[in-house]
């Protein structure tokens, strides 16, 4: 059912960027698709149901996830989208700042893993798709926990995908090399980058690269249309070079 038209999706992080080019696209091909986000949507967008989800926290993504189970029977695909990224020397970043990141790139996804994997096995059917990062393939300097939450979810899905393989379920590891979206905008910089930093300097150039990598880098669109072959075709498995990734979209 995950390929066919007509597949429940839940998809994380759907109020801009990558999750929202998803939504469109997704609910454009004729599937039911439930968005989510921290922030209260406004206005329903046309075509998909937007839903209010921290993924940080227990309750709310249970909340989300028996919410559409309760309207739909199921769920046959998800996306772990949800993200934001964590800059900033590693020697100036706090503990809690740290915790922060992986709760969000990496605990979250796994919080969404739990709430629907009951059901999917149940059904004997399911696909999680995971947006990792190139940063989920490469260490990214004055980016290291948000590589190490990356990192995180792609060890976490290799060995997930072994474990319910044998209930009809697939997962698969999406990476994005740099995209145009809010996620520099959105970006938190840890608190002690500025002044007193004994990497001041060369975190700030590191800054300006990345926000010129994703001023060239892919459309959300690009990812969208990657995370719909996953869902219709199945995953390809392929794993780009580390020097190309930054131009495309890679599927493991
Ligand atoms: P955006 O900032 O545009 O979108 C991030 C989305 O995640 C928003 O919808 C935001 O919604 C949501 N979000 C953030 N924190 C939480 C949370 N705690 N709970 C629920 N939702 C949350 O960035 P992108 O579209 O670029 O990022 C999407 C994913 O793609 C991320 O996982 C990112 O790491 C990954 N990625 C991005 C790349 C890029 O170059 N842009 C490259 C590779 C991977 P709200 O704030 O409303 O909750």
């Amino acid at each position: 059912m995950s390929g066919s038209q007509g597949s429940v999706v839940l998809i994380t992080g759907a109020s801009s960027g990558i999750g929202k080019a998803c939504a469109e696209l997704l609910s454009a091909r004729g599937h039911i698709v439930y968005g989510t986000s921290r922030r209260p949507v406004e206005a329903a967008p046309p075509g998909y149901r937007m839903l209010e989800l921290d993924v940080t926290q227990d309750d709310s993504v249970q909340r989300a996830v028996a919410t559409v189970l309760s309207r739909e029977g199921r769920i046959d695909v998800v996306v772990n989208n949800a993200g934001h990224a964590l800059a900033g020397a590693a020697e100036d970043t706090s503990i809690e700042e740290a915790r922060a990141q992986l709760d969000a790139n990496f605990l979250g996804a796994l919080r969404v893993c739990k709430a629907v994997l009951p059901s999917m096995r149940e059904r004997r059917a399911g696909r999680i798709i995971q947006v990792s990062s190139l940063g989920g393939q490469v260490g990214l300097p004055f980016q290291s926990l948000y590589s190490a939450s990356k990192f995180a979810l792609e060890g976490f899905t290799e060995a997930l995908r072994q474990e319910v393989a044998e209930f009809g379920i697939e997962a698969t590891l999406v990476q994005p090399g740099d995209v145009r979206t809010q996620l520099t905008q959105n970006r938190v910089c840890v608190a002690k980058a500025g002044a007193g930093s004994a990497y001041r300097e060369r975190f700030e150039a590191v800054l300006k690269a990345i926000e010129s990598g994703e001023r060239g880098g892919l459309a959300a669109e690009d990812v969208a249309k990657k995370v719909l072959e996953v869902m219709e075709r199945g995953a390809p498995h392929v794993r780009y070079p580390v020097a190309q990734l930054a131009q495309r979209v890679a599927v493991v």
